[in-house]
């Protein structure tokens, strides 16, 4: 069994799609971002590639290569998982740290689509999002999001 662990922050414009673990979230603003923002999935990634200790989201995507431009982050998770065969998640534990919009209503889409990219059973895919209490600058003023994801493998 190892353990990894993946954080990501990205900050939020308007006119850019707000999308999580492969959904995209109602919201007036998206993350600014080289791929399509998925803060979620890249932590998500950094968490399995930092699970069997092989670097990190940036060594495998450099932001600086055009080819990952607005790419669809479920493809970036894709080639991780294509590239680590070895590797069984036992369980997925997250937390979304955004002021606004509210979560909730989303957050059961978000483990489906999850645990749909893992090939896992949603009661492994834990999601949990939290407010910045509006402190701590742009996360508090919902003009940046960030997540962090921890996860078990075999
Ligand atoms: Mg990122």
């Amino acid at each position: 069994m190892r353990i990894g662990q993946g954080y990501d922050i990205h900050k939020l414009v308007e006119n850019r799609p707000l999308i999580l673990g492969g959904v995209e979230i109602p919201s007036p603003k998206g993350c600014l971002a080289h791929s399509d923002g998925d803060v979620l999935i890249h932590a998500l990634i950094d968490a399995l590639i930092g699970s069997m200790a092989l670097g990190d989201i940036g060594q495998f995507f450099p932001d600086t290569d055009q080819k990952y431009k607005d790419i669809d982050s479920t493809i970036l998770l894709k080639t991780v998982l294509d590239k680590l065969p070895e590797i069984k998640i036992i369980n997925i534990d997250s937390t979304i740290v955004l002021q606004s919009p509210k979560l909730a209503p989303h957050i059961q889409k978000i483990r489906e689509s999850l645990s749909t990219l893992l090939n896992l059973d949603v009661s492994q895919v834990s999601v949990k999002a939290k407010t910045a209490e509006h402190m701590l600058l742009e996360l508090g003023s919902s003009d940046a999001i960030a997540a962090s994801v921890t996860l078990l493998i075999q």
